[in-house]
């Protein structure tokens, strides 16, 4: 690995025209269009910097574009601690940047906007999980990768949407679970391993509200002869998860994918239309892997508003002024990177590219 790159970039006449448009407003910087012009300035600054750019799946099309690495969470965390750049970009929300810093603490770790959290990240503190752990003494802790650095830190194994059941299933029976913080994928769980005392925090993506039993069961019935992909690594499609297992959608339609088994799929369907229940800014990936397939949201409002702060303006700034670092004390780090590894040592966590 090369040294980190922490002097200032050599402006152009480019940057400084685009540097000055850029706005900050309520829902993030604003005023640059993501053009040409811009993404020869952004690759150039991160040659500049040592760093390489990871978006994930539901990044608006132009920072996809832009990016050298395209995919989910863990997958991307895991390109982060692999790759020989100094400076990791993560054009994402707040708890994956901390996730990509608790996996490679030596790296420089970058998010365009350290404004864009995560409204199911952060519906449980490391406050509230301690009081809930004081009310069941002797329970072990699983915890969604939605989750801050420091909550991480207070669970025992931490689970994806792919591995969640697995997980579950490989704690003794007569243990308590304290599963958090997705309501949906908890229930889900609970269904498919049929366990009593696995506690379920009420917590819930916002995007949720998008993506409802109704609307999901009324567009697989107006589009009979078409798939229903689901995509389960961000909380946004948890809950169609959840119905798809309550028979809300013929079975045989549904298929719950990684985003490498959503590629896959698009690429080798018969299926010429295709229903995608996540967020919206997956279509770009799936439409840019199978052109010939009409894809169809099941809810185009279905889009997360923190995702989308990481605008081309919050990209330029941030390589330009190295910001918004992101930080996990080394201790906080340690625990949470155990809570991590054991849920990798566990079995599949899926989100392979
Ligand atoms: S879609 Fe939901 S779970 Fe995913 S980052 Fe946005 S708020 Fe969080």
């Amino acid at each position: 690995m090369t040294t980190a790159t922490t002097a200032a970039p050599f402006l152009t006449e480019t940057t400084l025209e685009l540097l000055g448009q850029i706005e900050d407003g309520p829902g993030g910087f604003g005023g640059v269009t993501g053009g040409p012009d811009w993404a020869q300035e952004v690759r150039r600054l991160a040659r500049e910097r040592n760093a390489t750019i990871l978006a994930h799946n539901y990044q608006l099309p132009e920072i996809q574009d832009v990016a050298d690495h395209v995919g989910d969470s863990l997958a991307l965390s895991r390109i982060a601690a692999d790759a020989p750049e100094s400076t990791i970009v993560f054009c994402g929300v707040h708890f994956m940047a901390e996730t990509a810093k608790i996996l490679s603490p030596e790296k420089t770790v970058l998010i365009p906007d350290q404004r864009a959290g995560c409204s199911l990240a952060d519906s449980i503190s490391a406050d509230e999980l301690r009081e809930w752990k004081d009310e069941h003494p002797g329970a072990v802790v699983v915890s969604y990768v939605n989750t801050t650095a420091e909550v991480k830190a207070l669970t025992d194994i931490c689970c994806t949407s792919s591995n969640a059941v697995d997980v579950v299933a490989s704690i003794e029976p007569d243990r308590d679970i304290l599963f958090l913080p997705d309501q949906f994928l908890g229930a889900h769980v609970k269904r498919v391993t049929g366990r009593k005392n696995l506690h379920i925090w009420a917590g819930e993506c916002h995007v949720h509200a998008g993506i409802n039993g109704d609307e999901l069961a009324a567009q697989a019935r107006s589009h009979p002869d078409a798939d229903l992909f689901v995509h389960p690594e961000c909380g946004c499609a948890t809950s169609a998860l959840y119905l798809a297992g309550e028979g809300a959608v013929p079975e045989d339609r549904v298929k719950i994918l990684s985003t490498g088994g959503m590629l896959d799929a698009a690429r080798s369907t018969g299926a010429r239309q295709v229903l995608v229940a996540t967020e919206v800014g997956m279509l770009h990936q799936l439409r840019r892997a199978a052109p010939d397939i009409d894809f169809q949201a099941v809810n185009d409002r279905a889009s997360c508003k923190y995702m989308k702060m990481i605008t081309p303006a919050a990209l330029l700034r941030s390589l330009v002024e190295n910001a918004d670092e992101v930080h996990v004390d080394a201790e906080t780090a340690a625990k949470a990177r155990q809570s991590v590894q054991r849920m990798i040592s566990i079995g599949n966590p899926g989100g392979g590219e």
